[in-house]
């Protein structure tokens, strides 16, 4: 798979939605240990009205669908994640204005935007114990990926994914810097992030649903 549209983007956003919903629980629990318990509850309200708005089918312009995701966030959900995610979507919107075919270049940027976004609302950084420990490693597999010329999306997704992994693994090594965790200060050591566990989740979905092709 070279290129995606937004037919394709509809149908991951579902896969995401349906995998934070079916791990509502767990997140909240990972949350629940450094945070208040809220974060699986809050980010799933969010993602299933994402899924509510693609099941409308009344959007076909990928910027304008991201701009409505970015707003059905920081509607539904509460806390810190709704900021967030909803200026993350917000800058993915700017991004992809009159963009229609997206190759992994175009997704690369996508996820890269989003990283932006959550970086001027959130001030975090690598190292933080954020779930930018988790994105921002799978962006740069990505983002290396286009460099080194490779084109086939699914393979740089899994690669992505692994990192994503491997990132939020070392959300346990972290002592919070931002967010509520940073109220336990050395208390968080040993521990992972929950976004950061949310982020490789989704990746690892997204890695097996997707049709693998050589
Ligand atoms: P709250 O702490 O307000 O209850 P949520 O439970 O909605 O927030 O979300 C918690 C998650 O948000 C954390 O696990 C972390 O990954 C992420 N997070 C918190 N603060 C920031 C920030 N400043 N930048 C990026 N991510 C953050
Ligand atoms: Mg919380």
């Amino acid at each position: 798979m070279e290129n995606i549209n937004i037919e394709d983007i509809k149908k991951i956003m579902c896969i995401i939605s349906d995998i934070i919903s079916e791990n509502e629980k767990k997140l909240s629990e990972l949350d629940g240990v450094i945070g208040d318990g809220d974060f699986g509850y809050t980010i799933s309200k969010g993602f299933k009205a994402i899924k509510d708005k693609i099941n409308k089918n009344d959007e076909d312009d990928t910027s304008k669908l991201m701009k409505s995701f970015g707003m059905i966030m920081m509607k539904n959900c509460g806390g810190a994640s709704g900021p967030l995610w909803g200026t993350g979507f917000i800058n993915v919107s700017d991004f992809t204005q009159g963009k229609e075919v997206f190759n992994l270049k175009d997704i690369s940027g996508m996820i890269g935007s989003f990283i932006q976004g959550v970086k001027k609302i959130g001030k975090a950084d690598l190292g933080d114990k954020t779930f930018l420990d988790a994105l921002i490693p799978a962006y740069n597999s990505m983002k290396n990926d286009v460099e080194q010329g490779e084109v086939n999306i699914v393979r740089s997704i899994n690669k992505a994914s692994k990192e994503a992994e491997i990132g939020a693994e070392k959300t346990k090594e972290m002592v919070a810097k931002k967010g509520r965790a940073t109220y336990l200060g050395d208390r968080s050591l040993g521990h992972v992030d929950a976004g950061a566990y949310a982020i490789a989740l989704l990746f690892k979905e997204i890695t097996d649903k997707l049709p693998s092709e050589n």
